[in-house]
């Protein structure tokens, strides 16, 4: 690559992106350069617009170019559900896949100390004040079924219980379609210490 000093700055440029290797980044450099500098041109500019200007929302924090998402803003909303969630890929999920009418916050992680995540970096001092605001009746708690994902929904219903807001947690466990002997037992384990009345 001595030839160009630039084409080596750009393979270790893309190598920010999560699970890009040397390999992987020298592919992408050489494909753009070789057969599509119209989308390296495109490319360049949509990752400088939008490292320039997404924020994030000030009620729900997800990325939004606006101070409030068009979703906050949505006076059709019910105010008094608010869904936790991990990322706003999963906003996006529950958000397609439920008939949820209500509002979100979004965490933008899990509670993972050795990651450096507290409560602070997951913004939870501002979901308190907006549960002691009284406006929340119910609190979904929709993180993932990990580890962290499971102590950041303790975290969140003791935060819930603090201001007198009920905290329900989504159901995790046996696949609609699935037979028992195929599922792992973990799921299987949580999903028999989880039943509910019939
Ligand atoms: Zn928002």
């Amino acid at each position: 690559m001595s030839s160009s000093p630039l084409l080596g700055e750009l393979i270790e440029a893309l190598r920010v992106l999560p699970g890009v290797g040397a390999k992987s980044a020298q592919r992408m450099a050489l494909h753009l350069l070789e057969r599509d500098r119209d989308g390296a041109r495109r490319l360049a500019r949509k990752l400088e617009e939008a490292a320039e200007r997404i924020g994030n929302c000030s009620r729900c924090r997800t990325f939004s170019e606006e101070p409030v998402c068009a979703l906050c803003r949505n006076p059709q909303r019910d105010p008094e559900h608010l869904c936790v969630v991990e990322t706003p890929v999963d906003q996006l999920a529950v958000e397609q896949a439920t008939g949820f009418r209500g509002l979100y916050f979004v965490l933008l992680g899990r509670l993972s100390p050795l990651d450096g995540l507290g409560p602070k970096q997951l913004g939870l001092e501002q979901l308190a004040q907006r549960l002691h605001s009284g406006e929340v009746k119910e609190l979904i708690v929709a993180t993932n079924p990990t580890v962290e994902g499971e102590a950041t929904a303790h975290y969140l219903a003791q935060l819930a219980r603090d201001a007198g807001v009920r905290a329900s947690r989504i159901a995790h466990g046996v696949p609609l379609g699935g037979e028992l002997e195929f599922i792992d037992r973990g799921t299987l384990a949580h999903a028999f210490g989880t039943r509910h009345d019939l």
